[in-house]
C-alpha cells in the first residue's frame, strides 16, 4: 500500500499496520474533523502532531512539557485535557487507561475497535484492528448482557525489535 500524496486518502489496506507518515495522518485527521463540522484548532492540532511524533503512549504532562516548549510559554493542564477529550471524542486517539497516557488512532477513517499491542521494553505501540477480536468481545458482551460503549484492548508485552525472532 502507498502512502505517498499530498492529499490525505483514507487508508484501504485491511492489513495496514500502520506506517503512515505523521503529517498524512494529521492532514487526515483535519478533514475528517471538517466533514464532521468540528475544528482541529491548533492545540488540537499540535497535541495530535505531538502524539504521532511520539509513536508510544504519552501521558498529558509529556504533552505539556512539549507544548509549552513549543510555544514558549505555560500550557495549562485543563487546556491540554480539553484538546484530549476532543481528540478521545472524534475517535483520533485513544486512552491507554493501564499507564495513563494517550495514542493515536492509525486509522480514525475507519470504523473499529483500537486494539494496541505496547512493549514493555522500548515503550512502542502498535494497534491492530482484529475482526475476531471484536467478534469475540461481542459474543461475550451479549452472554453477560451488557451493553458495551468503548472497546480499547490493551496487550502488553515485548515487541519483535526488543525480542529477537525464535525467542518467544
Ligand atoms: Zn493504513
Ligand atoms: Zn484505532
Ligand atoms: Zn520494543
Amino acid at each position: 500500500m502507498e502512502h505517498s500524496g499530498t492529499e490525505p486518502q483514507p487508508c484501504t489496506d485491511p492489513n495496514c499496520r500502520g506506517q503512515h507518515p505523521p503529517a498524512e495522518r494529521v492532514a487526515l485527521a483535519v478533514s475528517l474533523c471538517a466533514a464532521r463540522g468540528n475544528k482541529l484548532t491548533t492545540l488540537r492540532r499540535d497535541v495530535l502532531e505531538l502524539l504521532w511524533e511520539s509513536g508510544r503512549p504519552t501521558g498529558a504532562y509529556a504533552l505539556i512539557e512539549a507544548l509549552e516548549l513549543k510555544y514558549s510559554r505555560p500550557v495549562g493542564p485543563p487546556t491540554v485535557y480539553r484538546a484530549l477529550e476532543f481528540l478521545m471524542s472524534q475517535r483520533l486517539v485513544s486512552k491507554i487507561e493501564s499507564r495513563n497516557a494517550y495514542v493515536p488512532c492509525v486509522h480514525p477513517e475507519r470504523q473499529h475497535d483500537c486494539l494496541f499491542f505496547i512493549c514493555n521494553i522500548c515503550g512502542a505501540s502498535t494497534e491492530l484492528e482484529d475482526p475476531r477480536v471484536v467478534q469475540v468481545l461481542a459474543e461475550d458482551a451479549a452472554t453477560l448482557g451488557y451493553r458495551v460503549d468503548r472497546r480499547v484492548v490493551e496487550v502488553e508485552g515485548a515487541c519483535s525489535n526488543c525480542v529477537p525472532t525464535g525467542a518467544v
